[in-house]
């Protein structure tokens, strides 16, 4: 089910100060996606969140979950969580440690006074498809974090709804652990017919997952897209720097050609991805660690785009070297591969090829 958010606004008052938590939100999400929003810490994902199910009041504007307006401040329209069909799994998993797996995954049909033979079917049919029969009479504190997960998991689909919501539901688990159960959870919403909505701060997790992500910020959505999209042509400095490590160095358009943009920068002339940016605007250049290659042997480098710096650290990170690359007076970051032998010191070129030099507004 397609879920519609138009002109939604929400303040808090806390300490006499008014806080814009959402400010005119405005967000379409295509029905059987799995969607991201993801931002920084109190940028308003939770508050977005829990007005769409329901646990939070706007202040104005309006959602629409399929074809139901579910909520209207004009319209004066309200429709209570429980009559939303929606599935919720939370940041604490929020399971209750007294009930067996069972019962916790039960409760909500059970809320729903659906017929005893027919729980005990949809539980067992869900316990499979997460992974978790035979578990049933297991007291839910005997299991493990990523268990723990899957039983909120169960018990946020076991009422069939077209969506489910999650607030960080993986920021509970260690590294290892996260990461296995985000490639678990990617395989188990692609296989449902449901639309996710899925709120995190972690831009690995959100670029793993998402069929879509709208990045966030201060009550505002700042950009929406596919991950690739978001990573490789963000339209905002903001996000270019959120999503992922870049270097991000002042520029000035010089001119524009049929599929180039040459800017003058930092680092010297760049020619970049093709931009609208006029004459004279000043923008920055976004070079992602991974683009820059350095080599010791300069030779067979195009004129253009090829620089020359020196190393100046190297941190090992197990599959590369994270580098430091001084060229004039910027610090460029590149990933460098580990047998390159480099050393702090070293001179070294790179080339970049104009569609990795991406230009946003300044
Ligand atoms: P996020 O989930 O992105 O970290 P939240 O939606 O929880 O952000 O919060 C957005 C902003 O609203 C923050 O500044 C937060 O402090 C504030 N906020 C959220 N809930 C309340 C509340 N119940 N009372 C006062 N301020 C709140
Ligand atoms: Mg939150």
């Amino acid at each position: 089910m397609e879920i519609q958010v138009t002109g939604l606004q929400k303040r808090f008052v806390s300490d006499g100060k008014v806080i814009s938590a959402l400010d005119n939100v405005d967000l379409h999400i295509p029905a059987n996606t799995i969607f991201t929003l993801l931002g920084p810490s109190g940028c308003g994902k939770t508050t977005l969140l829990r007005c769409i199910v329901g646990l939070e009041t706007p202040d104005a504007g309006e959602i629409r979950i399929g074809d139901e307006i579910v909520w209207s401040a004009r319209k004066k329209i309200y429709v209570p969580t429980e009559k939303r069909k929606l599935g919720m799994v939370f940041q604490t998993y929020a399971i209750w440690p007294h009930m067996t797996v069972f019962d916790n995954v039960a409760y909500p049909l059970q809320t729903r006074k659906v017929a005893e033979k027919e729980i005990a079917e949809r539980v067992a049919k869900t316990l499979s498809f997460v992974q978790l029969e035979g578990f049933e009479g297991r007291p839910a504190t005997k299991l493990s974090g990523g268990q723990q997960q899957r039983v909120a998991l169960a018990r946020a689909l076991v009422a069939e709804p077209k969506v489910i919501l999650f607030d960080e539901p993986l920021s509970n688990l260690d590294a290892k652990l996260r990461e296995e159960t985000r490639k678990e959870l990617k395989t188990f919403l692609s296989g449902l017919e449901i639309t996710a909505i899925y709120v995190t701060h972690d831009r690995l997790e959100a670029l793993a997952l998402s069929d879509a992500i709208s990045v966030m910020r201060s009550g505002n959505i700042v950009e929406t897209g596919d991950p690739k999209k978001i990573y490789f042509n963000s339209e905002s400095r903001f996000v270019a720097d959120f999503i992922g490590r870049s270097n991000l160095i002042p520029a000035t358009v010089e001119s524009s050609a049929a599929d180039e943009t040459v800017v003058d920068s930092a680092i010297g002339k760049i020619r970049g991805r093709k931009t609208d940016f006029a004459p004279g605007t000043e923008v920055t250049l976004c070079l992602r660690p991974e683009f820059i290659r350095p080599s010791r042997d300069s030779g067979a480098m195009p004129a253009f785009n090829s620089l020359r710096g020196t190393v100046e650290t190297l941190l090992f990170v197990g599959d590369a070297y994270e580098g430091e690359i001084r060229v004039g007076q910027t610090l460029l970051m590149s990933r460098i591969d580990p047998d390159t032998g480099f050393k702090p010191g070293d001179m070294v070129s790179f080339h970049v090829p104009p569609e990795h030099c991406h230009l946003v507004a300044k």
